[in-house]
């Protein structure tokens, strides 16, 4: 079994007095998708928001291919450069084409050429069925458009794990499965991935281990058919019963 690419150890943060996550550990191997799945306001965008280290942690350690991630590191820049974040706000620049808006990393940041990622940087938006918008600003895409975009500028920085924030919450229900669907994708290429997301059945379809937040800690940790079929705590089947799911089971990810 592979080394963990990310490790996360007794983790403990706190936002003033309030403490949101207490001794948090788990791992991801390479090419592995977990999703955190829990109830609103269990902290699991802080996580993921520590992780990125764009939260300072009160206690234990996150490594990234065994380097820690610290905010005060002189390599914190290079280290975040290894991980990719996809938000729910799409956090797009609004003066910038959607090519302009893909390339503006890997020029700035990486310094490279732009004819050098121009080519990926299309065959990526033709992937995600979005070539033709190249040239269009923000304000003329659609919100699912948008999501697609915004998953592209994280890939063409080729990042060894990739965070999702609930990429899906703010858009429209036509519109949930195109970037869904692309998650899919990346996850049946072998992308390491951690997830946040509301959408159990993708849940259930992309995941290889699901970790369920509640009350600061890690309350369980299942492989997907296990954790919706046979969850063990009350609070994870409470959680469960807020969804609805349908009798088809979906798609598993390795078909
Ligand atoms: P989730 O993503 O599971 O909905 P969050 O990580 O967003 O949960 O939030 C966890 C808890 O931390 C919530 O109680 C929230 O109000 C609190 N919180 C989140 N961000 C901040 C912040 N910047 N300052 C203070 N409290 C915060």
């Amino acid at each position: 079994m592979s080394e963990p690419l990310l490790e996360v150890s007794h983790l403990t943060k706190r936002y003033g007095q309030t403490e949101v996550l207490h001794d948090v550990s788990f791992s991801v191997r390479q090419g592995e998708v977990v999703v955190i799945l829990g109830p609103s306001g269990c902290g699991k965008s802080t996580l993921l928001r520590c992780i990125n280290a764009l939260e300072p942690v009160q206690s234990g350690e996150i490594r990234l291919g065994g380097a820690p991630i610290d905010r005060s590191a002189k390599n914190l820049p290079a280290l975040r450069r290894r991980i990719g974040m996809v938000f729910q706000s799409y956090e797009l620049f609004p003066h910038l084409t959607v090519l302009d808006n893909i390339l503006l990393a890997p020029c700035k940041v990486l310094k490279k050429k732009r004819e050098e990622v121009l080519e990926e940087a299309r065959a990526l938006l033709k992937r995600v069925g979005l070539l033709e918008k190249e040239n269009s600003y923000p304000r003329e895409l659609s919100g699912g458009q948008k999501q697609r975009v915004a998953i592209v500028r994280a890939l063409c920085m080729h990042p060894e794990l990739l965070l999702f924030d609930e990429v899906t919450a703010a858009l429209d229900p036509e519109m949930v499965r195109e970037v869904l669907d692309v998650m899919l994708d990346l996850a049946r290429e072998g992308k390491t991935m951690l997830i946040v997301t509301h959408e159990m059945q993708f849940a259930r379809a992309v995941a290889d281990r699901v970790l369920f937040l509640d009350g600061g800690g890690i309350a369980e940790e299942a492989a997907p058919d296990e954790f919706f079929d046979r969850p063990k705590t009350e609070r994870a089947k409470q959680f469960l019963n807020m969804f609805e799911f349908d009798a088809v089971r979906p798609e598993k990810k390795t078909e």
